[in-house]
């Protein structure tokens, strides 16, 4: 999508310290870290959130989350978030399906 931030960011235009890419997925760092660790990983198709996975797309969710247990795993990270947020409410700003992966400070229960 033209004028989504991370499709821009997946396409290059836009800057990201990243952290892994591969054909389905990227992950980098997010730009307003909320954690001593926070990446972002998100998938290369635009796919607007997690109320927009179906059984079509439902394989790029799986793969991010096999890239996510190899990055935490490769990182050293045995405690660890993964967060997304879908829709304002809940507190989603770019509406490009993508999943928080924190670590590095105690976390609360819930979160706010
Ligand atoms: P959310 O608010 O859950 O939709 O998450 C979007 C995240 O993207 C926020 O944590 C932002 O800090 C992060 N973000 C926004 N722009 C960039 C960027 N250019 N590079 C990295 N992270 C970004
Ligand atoms: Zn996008």
């Amino acid at each position: 999508m033209s004028d989504c931030l991370f499709c821009k960011i997946i396409a290059g235009e836009i800057p990201s310290r990243k952290v892994y890419e591969d054909d389905a997925c990227l992950a980098f760092y997010d730009i307003d870290p909320q954690a001593p660790t926070h990446f972002l990983v998100i998938p290369k198709v635009h796919i607007p959130s997690v109320a927009a996975v179906d059984q079509e797309n439902a394989g790029a969710v799986a793969h991010i989350f096999t890239v996510i247990a190899k990055l935490c795993r490769e990182l050293g990270l045995d405690s660890y978030r993964v967060v997304s947020n879908i829709g304002e409410q809940a507190g989603q700003s770019v509406p490009h399906l993508h999943f928080h992966v924190l670590s590095g400070r105690d976390m609360t229960w819930p979160p706010g």
